[in-house]
């Protein structure tokens, strides 16, 4: 059977018109012939010289969105709003059109007008409005639940549990996707937005359907999955069974499918530049459980609508900058991500109508710009008792608007990559993801970040194409890979590149099936005593908390310059389980596992193991590359834990085995995130200061400046350093000084961020 991977590189080309069998043929409806019209990937091809704008999703940002509610036909006063659009620098609005409701007089049976529509059509009055101002219109789309109406006269087009129960969200039906609801009716509402409004483009918010919770019964779903993979469908999440994970790669399919489908639908009916783009998450989790295969959507969009409204308290606002990058890497950096960022309180918890404090808006937007992400101010409602939110987008889309030049269209500067697949959020993630693939992620990124080491997100797959300027590549417990993917990584190594791998890496293949050993064991130079199951729970109770009370011991001797800043100890805090490895003779192994024993009762907290030689951290020199093995899964428990000394380690690491090779060095106290790139011949830093007492609990109700920094950045052949300009506080300015293919320069005051456009 075809990996999802190998399905999706073919999908690449004419099978996007392929049917998967037994489901509703996906060709363009009203295409007689079934021509194959032109994928938005192609559309999308650099603008020819011949002096034509780029199309509209590849120029418009700063956009806005009113989500309205049902209750607001009657009193949206679209002249307010204007104002509206013209004081925040908005260029395009995401408008509700149909789905659950429609804002417009429709014609669609079963397509239920908003319960106080009237005989006002706000969607068409919208639209004009907007187009009279010359911004862009998104037509928003919720399309995949409908009212009970709906359900009774079309039954089987909805989905159902195996006991033949349908799916509920509230009074609300969930249609299925494989049902005539995707191919006849959503089109038929498609056809009649772009018909009768010419909207840019259209964007949904639900698009993808049941996510992988809930598994659907019904008759198109059994019929077309069993023709599909000779199964039947599963009745629970089973992942060590063959079936269970036939259905999510079927699923998978079946949604980048509609993707083209549905921009088949638009572009047929509004023209070739009207393209449909459904919304994805922040979260590569969020996305595995809507089935939405994040690098197969990256390759067929126009536009990424990104849909990740704040932060979390764990992941932090540089989570935003984060994720651009990771977006980018996928799409290319020529075209653009909106970001819908809520004004409101989102989250923890949700107060839909009030106001979030303005430093916390700001700063999800500042790191979104620091990422590559447009901004996009997101309100429920047309009317506001609580008017504050108004007032939070304005200073930074005024600030965006004046500096886009040096925020759009440039290349990221990083010479470390962290790896990652949605294979291993899927095949090692399973259903704990959090602590199996999102732990470790965010610790290395977070210790990366208080380093201030600039670092990209690669998908492995990816490794060839974007590793090119790479001194070190990291594999933050991704046990998932694929025997190409591994030859890539030894490809990487082979050409002088560092490797730094933790925990299980190389344990799965790429379709999640256990291997005997590490597939990059000759690398680590450790390979496994006996085969290890990663998905048993270890039956030994955690006692530090939500740790285990094991630490590692400092090899005694001659100290590793990974261990600096270590002297005054011989131990450090561990907190997971380690196994024996055999390890191979060429290798160093500074750390090895001291084994738990009691936190409580005090008297009892001495070790019963003060040694062994089970290693925590495996060094090697191989050729020119410098590879860091950590059985330890120190990234995973500094994601966890926060402990200084796993940052610090992990830091130290990083440096070592990048040799040294960091384009920029920031000093000077605090958390500030630090973003490079460059355009033409100017390189551009973004400092973002993270340092607040809320930087780890919502929300930020006041920023607390930093500073002073000294700054140096390594400079490229055609990049002179011979000014520095200050882009957000202009008593920042400073005159550099450039010797030796490096520039130094102070910044006395950070506020919120500073951008420093060298050249
Ligand atoms: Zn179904």
């Amino acid at each position: 059977m075809d990996t999802r991977r190998e399905f999706l590189k073919k999908s690449g080309s004419a099978a996007w018109l392929l049917t998967t069998a037994g489901l509703p043929a996906l060709t363009a409806a009203g295409s007689a012939t079934g021509e194959r019209t032109t994928t938005p990937a192609e559309q999308m091809a650099p603008t020819p010289a011949t002096g034509e704008p780029a199309p509209w999703y590849r120029r418009i940002t700063r956009w806005g969105q009113v989500n309205i509610t049902e209750k607001d036909p009657p009193q949206y006063d679209i002249g307010w709003w204007r104002d509206y659009w013209k004081r925040t620098n908005t260029r395009g609005i995401i408008a509700n059109a149909g789905g659950i409701v429609a804002y417009y007089p429709t014609k669609i049976p079963l397509h239920k007008p908003s319960e106080f529509l009237g005989d006002r059509d706000l969607f068409g009055d919208l639209c004009k409005a907007a187009h009279d101002d010359g911004l862009a219109v998104f037509a928003r789309m919720d399309s995949n639940r409908a009212h009970e109406e709906f359900y009774r006269a079309h039954p089987d087009w909805f989905a159902v549990d195996p006991a033949g129960q349908p799916y509920r969200a509230a009074d609300l039906y969930i249609a299925c996707i494989n049902s005539p609801y995707y191919t006849e009716h959503l089109p038929a509402v498609l056809k009649e937005i772009a018909t009768l409004y010419h909207p840019d483009g259209f964007t949904d918010n639900s698009w993808s359907g049941l996510g992988r919770d809930s598994i659907c019964h019904c008759p198109y779903c059994k019929d077309s999955f069993h023709q599909a993979t000779g199964y039947d469908l599963p009745v629970k999440a089973d992942w060590e069974e063959g079936r269970y994970k036939a259905w999510l790669r079927w699923n998978y399919d079946r949604r980048i499918q509609l993707w083209d489908f549905n921009n088949g639908i638009t572009t047929q009916a509004g023209g070739p530049d009207c393209i449909w783009s459904g919304m994805n998450s922040g979260s590569i989790s969020g996305q595995s459980r809507s089935f939405r295969d994040c690098k197969a959507i990256a390759e067929r969009a126009a536009i990424l609508m990104l849909d990740d409204q704040a932060r979390t308290d764990t992941g932090g606002f540089q989570h935003n900058g984060e994720i651009g990058k990771l977006y980018h890497g996928l799409l290319g950096w020529d075209k653009l991500i909106p970001e819908s960022m809520a004004m409101y309180q989102a989250h923890k918890p949700w107060f839909r109508l009030a106001s979030k404090p303005e430093p916390e808006a700001r700063m999800w937007m500042v790191e979104g710009l620091a990422g590559g992400i447009s901004s996009w101010w997101h309100m429920i409602g047309a009317t506001h008792e609580d008017r504050r939110m108004h007032h939070n987008p304005e200073r930074i889309f005024a600030w965006e608007a004046a500096n886009e030049e040096y925020l759009l269209h440039r290349q990221p500067v990083a010479t470390v990559g962290l790896a990652w697949t949605q294979e291993n959020m899927d095949y090692y993630g399973r259903d704990q993801a959090e602590e199996r693939v999102e732990l470790p992620w965010l610790g290395m990124a977070g210790a990366l970040v208080r380093a201030r080491i600039p670092y990209l997100p690669i998908h492995l797959d990816h490794l060839d194409r974007d590793g090119k300027d790479l001194a070190l590549l990291i594999l933050p417990d991704l046990a998932v890979i694929s025997d190409e993917q591994a030859q890539a990584v030894r490809r990487f190594v082979e050409k002088g590149g560092g490797l730094i791998a933790t925990g299980n890496t190389g344990l799965l293949t790429g379709d999640g099936e256990p291997r005997a050993d590490f597939v990059l064991g000759d690398l680590f130079g450790a390979h496994l005593e006996k085969p290890r199951n990663l998905f048993t729970k270890p039956t030994e109770e955690k006692m530090a908390g939500e740790a285990f009370h094991t630490y590692l011991r400092i090899t005694p001797g001659k100290r590793h310059p990974v261990l600096q800043g270590f002297e005054e100890t011989d131990i450090l805090p561990y907190g997971g389980l380690l196994d024996p490895l055999k390890v191979d003779s060429d290798v160093t192994v500074p750390l090895t596992y001291i084994p738990q024993f009691p936190t409580y009762p005090p008297e009892k907290a001495w070790m019963r193991i003060p040694r062994t030689d089970i290693p925590g951290l495996i060094l090697k020199e191989h050729l020119k590359s410098r590879i860091a093995y950590l059985p330890a899964d120190i990234d995973r428990q500094y994601g966890r834990s926060n402990l200084p000394d796993h940052g610090d380690l992990l830091k130290n690491i990083v440096q070592w085995a990048t040799n040294g090779n960091i384009p920029v060095t920031v000093k000077g106290a605090g958390l500030i995130d630090t973003h490079l790139y460059r355009k033409g011949n100017q390189l551009i830093l973004h400092l973002v200061n993270l340092t607040n007492e809320n930087t780890w609990r919502q929300s930020l109700d006041e920023l607390i400046p930093v500073g002073p920094y000294k700054i140096r950045v390594r400079l490229p052949k055609d990049v002179a350093g011979r000014q520095v300009r200050t882009l957000v506080n202009a008593q920042n300015h400073s005159s550099p000084k450039s010797t030796d293919g490096w520039c130094e320069f102070d910044v006395p005051r950070i506020l919120d961020h500073e951008v420093l456009v060298i050249d």
